[in-house]
């Protein structure tokens, strides 16, 4: 039987509520906390496998291959007693759940706001052999603001300059990891950082797709290996704490749940921007917000088919096969789209993989044609690659 298909029956006052428990979401630290183990700052504080830290200055694990994996007898059984709480049983163990799968990572805590700010901060203000100079690192920045105007509305920031990634929200982190990195890196970065950088970044962008999780899960967990081996050699063995190495766990959770953003921080980080925007004053805010609930749920939903085309750039990018993509213009009398239809899309990148396989493609020669709406598959965005190119980024997260 699989726990994830088991309900919980919750009294609330004098009525029961049938409550499913998907899985638990929160921050690695918290993660500890509802579980009554070590911290992941502990020696035995990975909550996925087996491994006793080091001390390199920090609890961090060398170990990357044949790990030993913790699985729901194992936890409740205790077969590794340094990783409990003495005497403290988390209240979840009484629930009928997988203690292990049920508490999958949280990229947005671990790769956005973790793995990618360790890369920045030796780029931007690291020891020799990894510092960016001064030139380079205007020359990124110069590229992130040019980008800017590029950048589509569902995201909500837009890019800013590598020092402020290194304190920015996870939402931007996130765009600079699976979009804006690879091109604002390009031909700047150090090939070594740089392909180091891509195995990183090609991974998520297959684990935050939904289809490319199913697809190529096998070869996501190959690059976060080869991610987390490699970083000891560049960055020392001081590189492999406890976020890094929990990416050795990522493709097994993406894969449990579907994606990373089934089981990621952002959908709450995205609801609570929305409950704080319904709140008029300090006073009684929880009734304000409860209030605004109800009166929404009055008003039929927009479903995802019936979200309107957009025909402003940079709003306006649509993929329309694998091989093409489109900018939506106008509307026509008949209900058709005027579109300016890139046709001959390419590869971008080949190292660690054919960029088309992650949907970032260099378009070639444009023109114009009639399409129906049913022509357009995805979102995507096109950004100016500081050489002139436009390349056109499939959008891979979850918009919503
Ligand atoms: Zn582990």
């Amino acid at each position: 039987m699989l726990y994830q298909d088991v309900f919980h029956l919750i009294m609330w006052h004098e009525t029961t509520l049938s409550v499913r428990l998907r899985c638990i979401t929160c921050d690695t630290p918290a993660k500890a906390m509802l579980k009554c183990i070590k911290q992941f700052s502990g020696y035995c504080g990975c909550d996925e496998c087996t491994q006793k830290g080091n001390w390199e200055g920090r609890i961090t694990y060398q170990q990357v291959h044949d790990l030993t994996l913790r699985n729901n007898v194992s936890f409740r059984e205790q077969h590794q007693p340094e990783h409990h709480h003495e005497n403290a049983v988390s209240p979840f163990s009484n629930l009928q759940i997988d203690m292990i799968k049920c508490f999958p990572a949280d990229y947005m805590h671990q790769c956005c706001l973790g793995v990618m700010r360790k890369m920045l901060l030796p780029w931007s203000q690291g020891k020799s052999g990894h510092l960016l100079s001064p030139a380079q690192l205007r020359e990124v920045n110069q590229r992130l603001r040019n980008l800017r105007s590029d950048i589509p509305h569902i995201f909500a920031r837009k890019p800013c300059s590598l020092e402020e990634l290194e304190r920015c929200k996870a939402t931007e982190s996130r765009q600079f990891m699976l979009y804006t990195g690879k091109v604002v890196l390009r031909g700047i970065l150090p090939e070594t950082l740089y392909s180091h950088f891509m195995a990183f970044s090609v991974a998520l962008c297959i684990l935050v797709s939904p289809h490319l999780t199913q697809t190529h899960n096998v070869y996501a967990h190959e690059l976060l290996t080869y991610f987390v081996e490699q970083g000891r050699h560049i960055y020392g063995k001081e590189f492999l704490v406890y976020n890094v190495h929990s990416l050795l766990h990522l493709t097994a959770d993406a894969t449990t749940y579907g994606s990373l953003d089934k089981c990621s921080a952002f959908a709450f980080e995205s609801s609570m921007h929305k409950l704080k925007k319904m709140v008029r004053s300090g006073n009684h805010v929880l009734v304000q917000s409860t209030k605004r609930l109800q009166e929404r749920s009055q008003i039929p939903v927009q479903t995802s088919e019936e979200k309107p085309i957009q025909l402003k750039h940079p709003n306006n990018v649509y993929i329309v096969s694998p091989t093409s993509c489109c900018e939506v213009l106008e509307r026509t009398n008949s209900g058709k789209l005027l579109c300016r239809v890139f046709s001959h899309l390419t590869s971008y990148l080949y190292e660690p993989c054919d960029s088309m396989i992650y949907g970032a493609c260099v378009c070639g020669p444009s023109k114009m044609e009639i399409l129906d709406k049913t022509n357009l598959q995805g979102r995507s965005m096109i950004l100016e690659d500081g050489h002139g190119r436009k390349v056109v980024f499939s959008l891979l997260h979850d918009l919503d």
